[in-house]
């Protein structure tokens, strides 16, 4: 194993490739693995690698809040049937084995998350009631196992009181839930400085990655601190980098040395944080609408997400007039209470996405054992995969781990989730990796 040395400053320097391995007395022993991106996916690998007992360094380019992250950005909605007209069945099966998963990750960790699995509710306007009904069609001619049920005004009215007085009708999903977004990345981040101690986890926040390069048995990162003025490079090098930098590894984003995902795009989009303490809705609402996804999202004590518009295109500035327009008045016509709302926030973000909008794993392994993995494309479904994900990746790790593996065969390897999320195996020849990565 590569044997980290943290400097004062949070730096990270490594000693070299070539030094004896190192058997530490508290049984972490086993790799030095960089994890680049403490957003949703950097932040859950990091723990689960923490507790795997390997030694984590996680950069990130942002303060250790992650307001930059599309996942301070999102609503935290784990809403797998609401998705499925627009995503693959591949998606919505994480999203329901995530959504098994999500209770035991949540019950690990000492700060409280809101979860909630009380269902969700679809429901349309007069106008796009033909909508409304393709996508009651495509659910009983798809997902038929899963239950369903159409409600009448007074059964609306019996599980959202105040929903009744706008519509007649609407379709009742009890198995799709929520997550406190927020809530978790802190309660993460606290777990992480908890069960890191030790120099088990240098977590460098304000730290941009600039490069990523093969080397010797290793892999090697550079960076620099954000917050000094000095731009000063610095270098370490890594059993394992596991690059998790969304929408930071987009062509226009990561700079060719910096292993950038030639395929991979940015979405934007918008959503508004409202306190409206005289709406009570107490489930995810969906709204049938022509060009969005439109939902509203109750946070707790008056609080509400509004979202999301979703445009292509990589521009994170504020929120244009258009869209503020589209999501309040949608928010308005579900429930005119929100008319009285005070606007908290609005937001912008982007979300990382692939040409076919799946999420990726890839492995890029060179003939001297350097290796990369790079997770990313969770596009609107990073909360709703992410438990699934971090499996998938936990067991190639594992098998990466075992001392004879080669690239072949770890292309044969079992992985718990291959048929729902294949693994792209690259191998490349060391004299090639800095051009393909
Ligand atoms: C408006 C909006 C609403 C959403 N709603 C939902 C929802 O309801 N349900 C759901 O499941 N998903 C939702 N999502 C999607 C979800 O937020 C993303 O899928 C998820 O956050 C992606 O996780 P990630 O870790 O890949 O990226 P991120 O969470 O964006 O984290 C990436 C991290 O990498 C860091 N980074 C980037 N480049 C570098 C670099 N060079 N060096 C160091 N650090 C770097 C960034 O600072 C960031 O912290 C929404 C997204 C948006 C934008």
């Amino acid at each position: 194993m590569l044997s980290p040395h943290f400097l004062e400053n949070g730096a990270v320097k490594n000693s070299s490739s070539t030094q004896s391995v190192e058997q530490d007395t508290d049984g972490y022993h086993k790799m030095n693995i960089a994890i680049i991106g403490a957003g949703l996916i950097g932040r859950l690998l990091a723990l689960a690698f923490l507790r795997a007992k390997h030694h984590i360094t996680l950069f990130d380019k942002d303060t250790k809040l992650a307001h930059n992250s599309a996942a301070y950005a999102a609503a935290g909605l784990l809403t797998p049937l609401g998705e499925s007209l627009h995503c693959q069945p591949n998606i919505v099966k994480m999203g329901f084995e995530s959504l098994h998963l999500w209770p035991k990750l949540l019950a690990s960790l000492d700060e409280h998350t809101i979860f909630q699995q009380t269902g969700a509710i679809m429901v349309s306007h007069e106008q796009d009631k033909g909508d409304y009904q393709r996508f009651v069609r495509h659910l009983h001619n798809n997902y038929a196992e899963h239950a369903v049920q159409n409600l009448n005004r007074q059964e609306l009215t019996a599980l959202e009181p105040e929903l009744g007085r706008s519509f007649n009708q609407g379709l009742y999903l009890p198995q799709e839930g929520q997550i406190g977004n927020r809530r978790l990345l802190i309660a993460l981040r606290k777990q992480l400085e908890q069960e890191g101690g030790n120099n088990k986890l240098n977590w460098l926040s304000e730290c941009l990655v600039t490069a990523i390069k093969h080397g010797e048995h290793s892999t090697q990162v550079s960076y620099t601190l954000t917050r000094n003025s000095t731009q000063q490079s610095h270098h370490a090098p890594f059993d394992l980098v596991i690059d998790c930098r969304g929408t930071g590894a987009t062509l226009k984003n990561a700079k060719q040395a910096c292993a950038p995902l030639a395929d991979l795009r940015s979405v934007r989009g918008e959503l508004f944080q409202l306190f409206a303490p005289a709406v009570n809705i107490s489930r995810p609402i969906r709204l049938m609408h022509p060009r969005y996804q439109l939902y509203i999202a109750p946070k707790g004590k008056g609080f509400y997400v509004v979202g999301a518009t979703e445009i292509e295109s990589d521009d994170d500035s504020p929120m244009t007039v258009r869209s503020a327009m589209e999501l309040l008045s949608a928010a308005y016509s579900i429930h005119p209470g929100f008319a009285e709302a005070n606007i908290r926030q609005h937001i912008s973000q982007c979300r990382p996405a692939f040409s076919d909008n799946q999420p990726k794993i890839s492995v890029l392994t060179t003939d001297n054992q350097s290796r990369l993995i790079q997770v990313n494309g969770l596009f609107r479904h990073g909360f709703l995969i992410s438990p699934v994900v971090v499996q998938q990746v936990l067991a190639l790790v594992a098998a990466i781990e075992q001392p004879t593996s080669d690239t072949s065969d770890l292309t044969n390897t079992e992985l718990p989730y291959s048929e729902l999320l294949p693994v792209d195996f690259i191998a490349v020849k060391n004299n090639q990796m800095k051009e393909v990565i």
